[in-house]
């Protein structure tokens, strides 16, 4: 059963970005991933500074462009829909709150997904169940798939990763909830014009409904997001429960609420999710190493999480190549260089949770006071040096393999 092949669980954005680069150093990559088929869904994401400069590289920057939504910037509303703050994305030279490339996260999975193919196999509709290392390689027991051999296991498997719960212990051990819960889908068919305007609405309560333009007409990314003291106990697969939940906490709220939640209950692409930051000491363990969201998710407050995960995947396939298959000093190497991106990237912009979702009526308007003065001193420079940290790294230069796919894991 020896392999020294590589396994990355999970297929969103670090896993393909990181089979995209291992294969550019000559590792061969199976990646299993839980959904059926490529998962599309999601809001627009942002590509910034250095992820953007890893998709430069991948030859993927056209493509990246040509998928973008165009949007005007973010706009304050209140509950008559009247704007009391704007911020137009070209604020900032197009790196502000609404960045000058805003591509839509399913979008960028499946150019990212291509790109990999046709030499990265792909495990469907199943999950790692068991990981057993020794001193040669790890034995994976999958849940429908026949047990095999790697060299390496990565877990790129978001926010409640299974690698990590096998790993490196549970959940609770891992994640530092921000007590902030956030639901995303697609809503078609609503006579809603947003004139390419990101609309956002706060009520009190801590609550957060948006809509913001989609990449084909009639369709909307719409998102309510909530606070709660204490941490909510649901089903993570009752995507139904979810929904019920959601419309329960905002019943009361006005804008364009209603509408919005109606077309919540029929939307395909639902998605539910708490909002927690990962933060662990190391990132590896023997041959098992986290990636992205997995292993250091700073959350959708910071717009940095699709670059760290860029960032991430470049790193580890070109220290592994660097290293020559050498695994214990390619994930030292990982942790030294991308450690201190991370750890500025998750500083969470001012006033963090509460500022995005403040929970008074006298916390809504001080908001949109604040978002009126951010594109002038001094809030603009403290503004200025969160958007900066997608820069915060220079990206090293790593040669690739030539030819066919010979490397392996030491
Ligand atoms: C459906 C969806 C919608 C999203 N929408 C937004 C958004 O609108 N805005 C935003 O800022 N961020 C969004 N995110 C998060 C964003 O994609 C990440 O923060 C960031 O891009 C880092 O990517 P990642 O690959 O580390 O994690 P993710 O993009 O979360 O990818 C993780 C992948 O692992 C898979 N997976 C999970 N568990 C297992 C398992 N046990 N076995 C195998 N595979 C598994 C998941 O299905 C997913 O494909 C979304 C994530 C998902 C999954």
């Amino acid at each position: 059963m020896a392999n020294n092949g590589i396994l990355i669980s999970g297929a969103g954005i670090a896993g393909p970005a990181l089979a995209y680069w291992l294969r550019e150093q000559g590792f061969a990559v199976t990646i299993v991933e839980r959904a059926p088929a490529p998962r599309p869904g999601g809001q627009t994401v942002d590509l910034r500074g250095a992820g953007r400069t890893v998709i430069e590289r991948m030859g993927l920057m056209e493509r990246a462009r040509a998928e973008s939504v165009d949007q005007r910037g973010l706009a304050l509303v209140d509950g008559a829909g009247r704007t009391t703050a704007r911020m137009p994305a070209d604020s900032f030279g197009g790196e502000g709150i609404v960045s000058e490339i805003e591509i839509l996260r399913g979008d960028l999975a499946r150019l990212l997904y291509e790109a990999t193919l046709p030499d990265t196999e792909y495990l469907y509709d199943d999950t790692i169940t068991h990981l057993d290392q020794d001193a040669d390689g790890v034995t994976v027991t999958f849940e429908k798939a026949a047990p095999r051999r790697f060299g390496l296991v990565v877990g790129a498997d978001g926010p409640h990763s299974v690698v990590r719960a096998l790993a490196f212990g549970p959940e609770s051990e891992c994640v530092r909830p921000l007590g902030l819960y956030t639901a995303w889908f697609t809503a078609t068919g609503l006579d809603l014009d947003l004139d390419g305007w990101y609309l956002m609405h706060n009520a009190p309560g801590g609550l957060v409904a948006s809509a913001r333009p989609g990449r084909l007409p009639g369709e909307l990314k719409a998102g309510f997001s909530f606070r709660t003291a204490e941490p909510l106990v649901y089903d993570r697969r009752d995507t139904a429960a979810q929904r019920a939940l959601v419309a329960e906490r905002f019943a009361r709220v006005g804008w364009e609420t209603p509408r919005l939640l109606r077309a919540m209950h029929t939307a395909t692409d639902f998605f539910f999710d708490s909002m927690g930051q990962v933060r662990l000491d190391r990132w590896s363990r023997g041959r098992v190493v986290l990636l992205g969201d997995a292993g250091y998710c700073a959350t959708p407050l910071t717009g940095l999480g699709t670059s760290l995960a860029l960032v991430g995947a470049y790193v580890l396939a070109g220290e592994l190549g660097a290293a020559g298959g050498d695994h214990r000093r390619a994930l030292g190497r990982y942790d030294t260089v991308l450690r201190p991106f991370v750890d500025q990237a998750q500083e969470l912009p001012p006033g963090g949770a509460s500022g995005y979702a403040p929970s008074g009526r006298l916390g809504i308007r001080l908001r949109d006071l604040s978002m009126r003065s951010m594109t002038r001193w001094p809030l603009r420079n403290l503004l200025a040096a969160q958007f900066a940290k997608a820069g915060g790294i220079a990206l090293p230069e790593y040669a690739l393999a030539e030819g066919a796919a010979t490397a392996s894991v030491r």
